[in-house]
């Protein structure tokens, strides 16, 4: 269970992160362009390297978070809360936890609730 709410946590702040660090690249780039031109073509070129490798690096962190979600849910535990889970009715929903609310695909993904978005 902490292994997937930290692995959740990861995953849910990751792109958010990486798209910062590339707009700070771009901000420092952006100086450097007049005084020094090549840090801005050797950031340029370093940022898409970059973005290249957090794609790949991002995938296998959600497929873990997926497999530990499926392995928790078919022992019939939620994965957030560690509560009992139940069928759920909907066609694109197959679990439901009762205690937390948290909705579950077969593919083990969690389906966004609006109440947490807010
Ligand atoms: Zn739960």
């Amino acid at each position: 269970m902490l292994l997937y709410r930290t692995l959740r946590s990861f995953n849910q702040g990751y792109k958010l992160t990486v798209m910062w660090i590339l707009v700070t690249a771009m901000v420092i780039a952006m100086f450097f362009m007049f005084v020094h031109p090549f840090g801005t073509i050797l950031l340029f070129w370093l940022g898409l390297i970059v973005l290249g490798l957090a794609v790949l690096a991002g995938k296998p962190m959600v497929l873990i978070q997926l497999a530990i979600a499926k392995r928790t849910l078919a022992q019939g535990q939620c994965p957030r809360c560690g509560g009992g889970i139940s069928q759920a009715q909907d066609d694109d929903i197959k679990w439901s936890c009762s205690h937390c609310s948290s909705q579950f695909r077969s593919s083990g993904e969690e389906r966004r609730v609006m109440e947490e978005s807010q």
